[in-house]
């Protein structure tokens, strides 16, 4: 244990990212039965506080998955046969979500704009207008891009059309940023728990509407391990409907104590605090921000690499000399890009000593 974690590099990615010592204890909690009253309990323990965290009155379960698997539940869930989808794409896992819902032989169609612009809702609403579409998908903040789009106004476009269900991924936000559920009208709210709840991967928990319960009912073929219908029955008994992650659950209710212990408009707070220092740091040092201004993400940093630093070797510095890493650009935009990841656990005192870490291994000293 002690060689393990001297040799730890710390994780400034977004996602996962760094777990804390707390967290890991909470995890490693001796195990329960999934179908006897202690597991009942924990379940029930958390239940209210993610519901506040969610600003909901729905049900929210938990999904032994990471959050793909809810992803494309979501999706197999509220379109019925015949009825279409639409996805908005503007990065890579929002782009990957239409592929998903392809090869699970939807009738998917696109709002599709540029890597680094946001979804806005004058988009949304001419597509719905042509009508048919039984669902959104919509990823709020867009971990690829750095990228976050206007959630509650695309919300209330969609909104005008009944028979249209939202499903948000929130996954690089939740819990960093307010997320008001009921007041936005949403019908699945998801995030995997290895970003902003800095809990370990394998774990995603969502909120279904009752509406949205309603239409998973009309639909077929739903498959039996991410059938809402199924997560609904075992909630009513304070279950999953399969053997969970036990140890998860463990440790999101010590992250739950955590964040109310903190306050959560404290917390969102702290998000906000760390990205404005983060954004001011790139431009004081010559970079740009990636996103289309106005649309930065506030739980990472998408960085223009305006300098053209060699971002890989920077980042190798980064780590033998400082234990840590940030990412080096997703996909197409690796060494074009960097990101800063200033989510779950991270203050504005170990964000100010990560760009420090940053500047001292900027050029090749
Ligand atoms: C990380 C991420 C995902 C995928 O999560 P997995 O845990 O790998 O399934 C989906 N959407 C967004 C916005 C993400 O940041």
């Amino acid at each position: 244990m002690e060689t393990a974690k001297s040799s730890h590099i710390k994780l400034f990615i977004p996602g996962p990212v760094e777990v804390s010592e707390k967290t890991f204890r909470a995890f490693c909690t001796p195990m329960v039965g999934h179908r006897g009253t202690s597991f009942q309990d924990l379940y029930a323990s958390i239940q209210s506080g993610l519901q506040k965290l969610l600003y909901t009155r729905n049900p929210v379960f938990l999904s032994t998955s990471s959050a793909w698997g809810v992803m494309e539940a979501a999706i197999r869930n509220l379109v019925r046969p015949g009825r279409k989808l639409l996805c908005c794409l503007c990065g890579a896992f929002s782009d990957k979500w239409f592929d998903v819902a392809v090869s699970n032989g939807l009738a998917a169609e696109k709002v599709q704009v540029e890597w680094g612009r946001p979804i806005l809702p004058e988009m949304i609403e001419a597509k719905l207008k042509s009508g048919g579409f039984d669902a959104v998908t919509f990823i709020h903040n867009e971990t690829s891009t750095g990228v976050m789009s206007p959630l509650a106004d695309v919300a209330a476009v969609v909104r005008q059309f009944p028979e249209t269900l939202l499903i948000v991924d929130s996954v690089s936000s939740m819990s960093g940023v307010k997320i008001e559920a009921d007041a936005l009208g949403l019908d699945v709210l998801l995030a995997g728990t290895q970003k902003a709840f800095a809990l370990p991967p394998g774990l995603t928990v969502f909120a279904v509407s009752p509406r949205a319960m309603e239409r998973a009912k009309t639909v077929p073929n739903r498959g039996y391990y991410f059938d809402f219908i199924e997560f609904l029955k075992n909630h009513e008994k304070n279950m999953t409907p399969s053997t969970p992650s036990i140890a998860h659950v463990f440790a999101l209710r010590s992250k739950l104590e955590e964040i109310f212990a903190e306050g959560l408009d404290r917390r969102f707070e702290r998000h906000l605090t760390m990205a404005r220092m983060t954004r001011a740091w790139a431009k004081e040092r010559g970079f740009e921000m990636f996103p289309k201004a106005g649309f930065e993400s506030v739980t990472l940093s998408c960085v223009a690499n305006a300098r053209k630093v060699d971002v890989a070797a920077w980042i190798k510095r980064l780590k033998e000399r400082h234990g840590c890493i940030i990412d080096g650009g997703y996909g197409k935009l690796k060494g074009i890009t960097f990101r800063i990841a200033h989510m779950g656990d991270e203050t504005p005192e170990t964000i100010r000593q990560l760009l420090g870490w940053l500047d001292d291994t900027l050029d090749k000293k």
